[in-house]
């Protein structure tokens, strides 16, 4: 079978094709800028050129009209007809209470997730867009929705309440969601495989790592909890998001400064974390570089990022009772050797051990980092969502065949 994985942003839209016999990708790429001015497509053929297109995109139907040409292209192309696509599976980023899963698109799923649009307003309704562009470009092909949250749904009420009035949570489900659960899910479960010890027998602390970024403290394949809450802003340091802090700091900050509610919000999710300290960058390699020339401000954010992430590290050892394995996933727990360093170095009370030249080595691949004395395994695993999401899909539309 094969299936476009497609997860679409306000203003882009990313895909890739897969083919489900071997779980090849046939082909990816990217609409950006539909709306604007001149949209570009980039796209990228397995063994070919990646070609780039300029043009106008008014709307999301255009923008995957423009992909199913790409993918039919006579030079360009890895299909000799759109119908070859047998399903697509889409990310969307919040399932609510409502789905502890994928599901296949029906008008009733496509009715909760504008449901929820009160709990996404950024994220919820362009995937709703990109749900009904690909019904229009193809019609009668079974559809499948992954949430982001869905793998934290089986968290513990005392987990995911926060101690405020509960009629906040009845009224508006006031409660703690969590993110990147796709991400969480599969570097977990490929950590059980890579170690060849079953999922259900182990504490993994999964850490993703990347512009925005969360923790799960996964106990026995489930997560038990995680660092994001009602909104990706909880948690950690992250490229410009604050994490935690004090919620009086936003009431003080709003009084004295007379901000309003989006100034305050802007603030914390797009002018505070590494940019805000550092006051020059939001990205891990230019902080890490800042660091190396003795930039203090670069050094002050980097030792904030590390000692929360740390921090984070052992409230989840604490609340699983111990911890097995600790993965480092996505842009910077894949690629920052720094930041992996400093971090399992202070973890040495957990018998943390890692190897500096393991730690060293890109490889693309799963791998271990600590050493065989380690009492935790320490492991380095890519993840990949769409992967994910293409097993969904592609499970979903068998089971309903
Ligand atoms: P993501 O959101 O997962 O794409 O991760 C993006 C972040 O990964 C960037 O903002 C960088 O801070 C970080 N990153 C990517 N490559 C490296 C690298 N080689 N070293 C350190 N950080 C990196």
């Amino acid at each position: 079978m094969k299936l476009l994985v497609i997860n679409a942003g306000s203003s882009s839209v990313k895909y890739q094709l897969y083919d489900m016999t071997d779980e090849s990708v046939l082909a990816k790429g990217l609409v950006e800028r539909i709306g604007m001015d001149s949209s570009i497509l980039t796209h990228k053929p397995t063994g070919k050129e990646e070609v780039t297109e300029v043009s106008e995109i008014l709307e999301h139907t255009t923008a995957i009209r423009k992909v199913l040409d790409k993918l039919i292209d006579k030079e360009c192309g890895v299909l000799a007809s759109v119908d070859e696509i047998q399903a697509v599976g889409h990310r969307v980023v919040h399932g609510g209470e409502v789905f502890k899963g994928s599901a296949l698109v029906t008008g009733e799923v496509k009715s909760e997730i504008r449901r929820l649009f009160d709990l996404a307003p950024l994220h919820n309704p362009p995937a709703v867009l990109g749900i009904t562009a690909a019904e229009k470009n193809m019609p009668g092909v079974p559809q499948v929705v992954a949430f982001d949250t869905a793998f934290h749904q089986t968290m513990e009420e005392k987990v995911f309440l926060y101690p405020i009035p509960k009629v906040l949570y009845k009224k508006h489900h006031v409660r703690r969601y969590g993110a990147h659960g796709t991400s969480h899910e599969y570097v977990s479960k490929v950590a059980a495989e890579y170690l060849d010890r079953p999922l259900e027998d182990l504490k993994i602390i999964t850490c993703h790592i990347g512009n925005g970024g969360s923790l799960t403290a996964v106990k026995g394949g489930v997560s038990m909890d995680t660092s994001m809450g009602l909104t990706p802003l909880e948690g950690l340091m992250m490229g410009t998001r604050s994490g935690d802090l004090d919620p009086a700091v936003v009431t003080f900050v709003m009084n004295k400064e007379e901000l309003s509610l989006s100034e305050v919000n802007s603030m914390l999710n797009k002018h505070s974390g590494l940019l805000a300290i550092s006051g020059s960058s939001s990205d891990m390699r230019d902080i890490t570089d800042g660091m190396a020339e003795g930039d203090p401000n670069a050094t002050l954010a980097f030792e904030m990022y590390e000692y929360r992430l740390r921090k984070y590290i052992g409230s989840y050892a604490a609340a699983m009772d111990g911890v097995d394995v600790i993965v480092f996933t996505a842009g910077i727990g894949e690629n920052s050797v720094v930041v992996r360093e400093k971090v399992c170095e202070n973890l040495t009370y957990l018998g943390v051990e890692v190897d500096p030249e393991l730690n060293k080595i890109r490889s693309g691949e799963p791998r271990r980092i600590s050493t065989p004395n380690s009492k935790v395994e320490v492991l380095v695993i890519p993840t990949n969502e769409e992967l994910m999401i293409a097993r969904d899909t592609y499970r979903i539309v068998q089971e309903n065949q």
